[in-house]
């Protein structure tokens, strides 16, 4: 199979937005083994996308259109598409159902401007958008298929996954392909995938690992003739390798950390609290992204300088004299404390050096201490993060969170 990308919208042509999305999309399709052979930025206008959708299925077998899909006039992919396959545009009946739910549902009232969006080419089908309110397009005639995502990247990555992989995979092999994602932490992937021996070699599922901060995660894929089967599939690998490395398993699913970490919480009606120093509130500010988060986030504390570290945490300043503010004592008592202060289950905390400048001889700059405090233990660990003063402050955020998943998931077992 091949084919090809347009990425639609005029900022794109101004150079005010940069075109990640035709990356994200030619780095998935390779992965399905998919030949990409072209990629076009056009504006947001109809004649011009029509040409260059029909000019693209006069190559390939499949184009894949993103941006242009909203509910503003120059919103015209869809025009452009049902343009090119010599269609109309018609009001597709699930999709408006679906969509104007959504928006009952978010409080908006779903006006004509906006339940346009579920105008789609006649023939075409829908594809639901789990973040957005654009659905997707599927066009398919006479062998060729155009497929149009939103413009915005979490919803083209969302879709693309959930909606798109899932069909074309059918297309290639008339098979479902299934996949799950087990999440460990504490075992490197050398060690992990020894430990998996053979079971690294099988053919149906298939087993890889990713190595992520902090995280290996190892990725089943399972091929059946229908979704029950690849199920059955996975949960019968899972098993085998629960059996096996079970220890260090973190979490199963690719939600982000702070939602795996929220769900948990909720699961064990927990609750947590930060004391934050190199990251100044990133943890905090992680966790209180995901929607629902009061029910088990206390608050925390940016303990920035040693002043704030005593008063509002009441660490001893023989501590911070004797062992420093950028270590493992210091990061327990952060932890214990902002626990104790904020009346929570859970306290975790961060401190290090995140550069350019500073460091100690034994603690260069990337050193970073994260501890995470339950009522009966408090446990440190000790990293060495390289980059960018913001990307160590990034990637010890994320570590700090998925310490917190280690630690919820030892409590479980
Ligand atoms: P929605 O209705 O969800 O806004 P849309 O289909 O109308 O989606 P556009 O209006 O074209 O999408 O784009 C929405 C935003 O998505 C743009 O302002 C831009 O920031 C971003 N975007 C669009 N195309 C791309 C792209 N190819 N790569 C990265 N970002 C993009």
């Amino acid at each position: 199979m091949t084919a090809e990308i347009i990425s639609v919208g005029t900022e794109l042509l101004l150079g005010q937005v940069v075109d990640t999305n035709s990356v994200y999309l030619s780095q998935q399709l390779a992965k399905l083994g998919i030949d990409l052979y072209r990629r076009l930025t056009v504006g947001d206008n109809p004649q011009r996308i029509a040409g260059a959708v029909r000019e693209a299925l006069s190559r390939a077998d499949i184009v894949l259109l993103t941006g242009g899909l909203g509910p503003t006039p120059d919103d015209v992919t869809a025009l452009g598409i049902a343009d090119a396959f010599g269609v109309r545009l018609v009001r597709h009946s699930e999709a408006e159902k679906w969509l104007s739910n959504l928006l009952l549902q978010r409080g908006i009232t779903p006006s004509q401007t906006l339940l346009k969006q579920a105008d789609l080419p006649e023939g075409a089908n829908w594809l639901p958008n789990p973040v957005g309110t654009a659905p997707g397009i599927w066009m398919e005639k006479e062998g060729k298929i155009a497929i149009a995502l939103p413009g915005v990247p979490a919803e083209v990555e969302a879709m693309f996954e959930r909606e798109v992989i899932p069909r074309l995979q059918r297309k290639i092999s008339g098979e479902v392909l299934k996949l799950r994602i087990l999440r460990f932490s504490g075992i490197g992937e050398s060690s992990l995938t020894d430990q998996l021996g053979e079971l690294m070699q099988s053919g149906n599922p298939t087993l890889g690992t990713l190595v992520k901060p902090g995280e290996v995660w190892l990725r089943i894929a399972a091929k059946a003739q229908n979704e029950e089967k690849a199920n059955a599939l996975l949960d019968e690998m899972e098993a085998k390798v629960r059996e096996k490395v079970g220890k260090w398993l973190i979490a199963v699913g690719d939600e982000p950390i702070e939602v795996l970490v929220g769900e948990k919480l909720k699961a064990l009606k927990l609750t947590i609290a930060t004391a934050e120093s190199i990251t100044g509130g990133l943890v905090c500010s992680t966790l209180i992204n995901v929607p629902g988060s009061s029910q088990y986030v206390r608050g925390g504390i940016v303990a920035y300088c040693n002043a704030v570290k005593m008063h509002l945490l009441g660490i001893p300043w023989e501590v911070l004299e004797k062992e420093g503010e950028v270590s493992e004592t210091c990061a327990k008592w952060m932890a214990n404390q902002v626990r104790v202060r904020l009346k929570a289950h859970i306290g975790v905390s961060t401190t290090g050096y995140a550069g350019p400048t500073g460091g100690e001889p034994d603690k260069p700059i990337g050193t970073v201490f994260i501890a995470v405090s339950t009522p009966t233990e408090t446990q440190v660990e000790r990293f060495q993060l390289r980059g960018t003063r913001q990307q160590i402050r990034e990637r010890a955020a994320y570590l700090a969170l998925v310490q917190v998943l280690k630690a919820l998931e030892q409590r479980r077992k």
